[in-house]
Order: C-alpha cells, then structure tokens, then sequence
C-alpha cells in the first residue's frame, strides 16, 4: 500500500501497568489505525512517572509520524501527561479561556462544583489544536511539529471513543493522501490453517488490496484492504479479492460486512424466510438462545428456549425416549436428534437447534471424551446431526458449541431452500 503514515500508541496509567485495567483503549485505537490504514508498529504503556514517559514519549515521536497517547489528563499532580509532552515537544502551558468555560459548564450540567485542581485541565500546550471533550471534563489536543503528529486523548473510553470519533478521526482522515477501503469477509465452519492454506497464493501475492487474517472462535475472518485515490476506486480494487474468496469458501461465507455477527446472519436468514425458531440445550446452557436474542427483531421468529439438562428433562420436557437414553445416552447422535424434533413439537416451531456435549473437565471416557458435542437441526421436518470434537477448557468447548451450532442452523436453512429450488424435496 501506498500509505506509509506509521503511529504510535502510548497507554499511560500505573493501573494498566499492573494490569488492573484491561487495556482497551489501545485495542480501539489500533483497529481504527488499522482500519485508516496506518502503519501500527508499537504500542507502550507506561506508569505515571514522569522520566520514563519523557522517554517513551521521546522515542514514540522518533520513530512514528503519528503518536497518540491515552490516560493521564486528569485534575491530579500524577496526571502528567500534557505537562511531557508540551516538554518533549517544546511547548509552554497556558490557561485556556475557551477550555475553562467548557468546564466550568461541565459542572453546571452535572450538578457538581470544580475543585481548585480542575482548571489544571484547561492548561493546554501553546499553538496546539484544542479537542473538546464532550463526555467529561478534560479536553484532548493535538501537538503538531515538523511532519510529528502528538495526539493527547483523555482516558475514560466513554470520553476517548467519543472524542475520536468527532475530532481525531477527521484529523487523520485529513493526513491521508487517498483513501482505505476495507470488506471483512467471515467465514464459519473451517479452520483457520485450512483457511490459510486455501488462501496461501492470494496471502503471498498481495500488494493492493492486502489480504490479513484473523481466527476468532469458531470462524475466521479475512480483512481485504485497498488504498485508492478515492473510495470508489478503492473499493473497486476489494471486488475481484472479495469474490475470489467468496468462490474459494462457498457457502462457508456468511457476511462481508463487518458489523453483521454470525448471529445476524442467522437471524437474517430465518426473518428472510418467515420461519420460527427454539432452541433446546444441554452443554450451551442457553448460550445459543443467548447469542441469537443479541439480535435485534429476533422476536419476530423466537419462540422458546429450553435447557433440558438433566436426562429427566430431556424426557419429560423433550420427549425423549427412555430407550434411547438407555441405549445411546444422553450424549449421542440419537438424544440430540430427539430432542431437536421434541423442541419443535413442543413450541411448533419451524427450525430448531439441539445441544449435548461433555464439557468436562470431569464426564469423559474412552467412548465419549471430554469435548464431545451433539447438534441437531430441525428444519421443517428433516433433522441433520454432526458430531463435533473441540479441545480446550470448559469455557472454549461451550463456546465453541455455540458457534457450531448457529452454523449448522444457517447450513441446514440454506440446504433447505436449495433443495426446494431445485426440486429434490
Ligand atoms: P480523568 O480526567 O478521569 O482523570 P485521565 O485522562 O486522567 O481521566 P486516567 O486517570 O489515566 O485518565 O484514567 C481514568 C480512567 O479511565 C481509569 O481509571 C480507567 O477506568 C480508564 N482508562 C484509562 N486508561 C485506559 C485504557 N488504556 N483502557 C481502558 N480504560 C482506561
């Protein structure tokens, strides 16, 4: 790509330091970096301490065009983060009118009196450009000086992503020549070797768009960028990758678009197609009745979620035979089976999705290891099963389920209305 603009991020606060806060904000600004696509090279986080911040500081601004640093704006003598950098950029602080009223008003609104140590806040470095925090009380400002950008965000992520989102953004939008297009291709159902090595000569033979991979539970996901002159151009670069990969993974490709969660995709497809839908869980615990009402307007087509999770309520509530429970038990092709056509009975519904799996650590045995997981489909009648065998902790096998079995409801769906189309049902 073109666009060789590189950033730095510094996270400063002991409390991220010690790892009593998760570093967020430096996640969010560095998919945001990404996404604009600068360069990312180095990300720091540094104590409230003044000589090893001048010196993180002073080692960010000589090796990246763009540093932007998070935390420390604060009203306390440890918030000392626009104090270095107006030093390491040769700067003095001066009472800012403009920021003092703003907080003075930040007060009023809140219904709370400033304390003394609050107009430190409006002491901003001198020929800066002054960010308004329009969530808190202390502003950001951006430091610029041959071709170095120093970027001072608040650390509250409520105030940061907001001010990033009306200020910063724009600003780098503003250095980039040209512009960053992106489609995220998801994919479910392959892993994420086998997806690399489906992908091997597209990875090593690509300039613009790039091609980057990411493997998330269950699925994995492939980032297409393209720098062009404008968007349209850019974007027309994404279209030939876009659908070499869709061809190459097939029906694998739930969404290319980045917000829509695999969820959604499966909502989309059950609203599209007027169905109704309930789930009937073991192992998953109404996790997958869970990740389906995180989507908004599934009310339309969920009718119930049952968690059956001793035997007696897979019988007595699923229907499930006493027999198969004795013959096969409750961990099987067979249980899964009946309990997804039980569900389907009971809360007359279109589609229906079964779980039942030994999430361990404790359960398992020769036959029927820890990690081994049933999940059925009902769709309109038909029930498809596919065993599953999935490593890791209690926590990751659940999970993993879970994904599954949202994939399984968009395959068995999609494999449905194909089957109409073409006549064979
Ligand atoms: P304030 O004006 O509230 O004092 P500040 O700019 O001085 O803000 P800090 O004091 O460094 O920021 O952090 C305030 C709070 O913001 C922290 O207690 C924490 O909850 C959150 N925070 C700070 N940095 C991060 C980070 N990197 N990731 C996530 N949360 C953060």
């Amino acid at each position: 790509m073109d666009n060789k603009l590189t950033v730095e991020l510094i996270s400063v606060g002991t409390e991220i330091l010690m790892g009593n806060i998760i570093n967020t904000n430096a996640a969010f600004l560095a998919r945001e970096c990404v996404k604009l696509g600068l360069s990312c090279y180095y990300q720091d986080v540094v104590g409230d301490n003044e000589g090893r911040l001048t010196d993180t500081l002073n080692r960010a601004i000589d090796r990246a065009d763009i540093v932007i640093l998070s935390g420390g704006l604060g009203p306390t003598q440890d918030d000392l983060t626009k104090e270095v950098s107006a030093k390491c950029m040769g700067r003095k602080l001066y009472m800012d009118e403009t920021s003092k009223i703003a907080i003075a008003e930040y007060f009023v609104k809140v219904g709370k009196s400033p304390t003394d140590n609050n107009w430190k806040q409006a002491m901003m470095p001198e020929g800066c450009i002054i960010l308004p925090n329009n969530n808190g009380t202390a502003p950001g400002c951006i430091i610029e000086d041959n071709g170095k950008h120093v970027i001072l965000l608040p650390g509250p992520p409520e105030e940061l992503e907001l001010m990033y989102r009306e200020s910063v953004e724009p600003y780098l939008k503003s250095l980039i020549s040209g512009t960053i297009y992106s489609k995220m291709v998801k994919i479910c159902g392959v892993g994420e070797s086998k997806a690399e090595t489906m992908i091997k000569d597209m990875i090593e033979s690509q300039t613009n768009p790039t091609i980057a991979t990411y493997a998330k539970t269950g699925e994995v996901h492939i980032r297409v960028s393209a720098y062009g002159e404008d968007e349209a151009a850019a974007k027309k670069l994404t279209k030939p990758v876009v659908k070499e990969l869709k061809e190459r993974f097939g029906n694998s490709v739930y969404t290319t678009d980045e917000n829509v969660t695999l969820e959604q995709a499966v909502v989309d497809l059950i609203l599209a197609n007027e169905l109704t839908v309930g789930t009937i869980e073991s192992c998953t615990g109404g996790l997958v009745a869970g990740r389906l009402i995180n989507v908004p307007g599934v009310s339309e087509a969920f009718k119930s979620g049952l968690i059956t999770y001793s035997n007696k309520s897979k019988r007595k509530l699923a229907g499930v035979k006493k027999s198969t429970l004795d013959k096969y038990g409750a961990v099987s092709r067979q249980t899964a089976s009946e309990m997804a056509a039980g569900m389907a009975a009971l809360a007359k519904c279109d589609v229906t999705i079964a779980t039942t799996g030994i999430a361990g650590p404790d359960g398992g045995s020769p036959d029927k290891p820890v990690g081994l997981v049933y999940i059925a489909c009902f769709v309109c009648g038909k029930v498809t099963v596919k065993e599953h065998h999935f490593n890791g902790s209690r926590a990751k096998i659940r999970n993993n389920a879970v994904t599954a079995a949202l994939n399984l409801m968009r395959n068995c769906i999609l494999e449905y209305y194909s089957e109409k189309t073409f006549g064979k049902k």
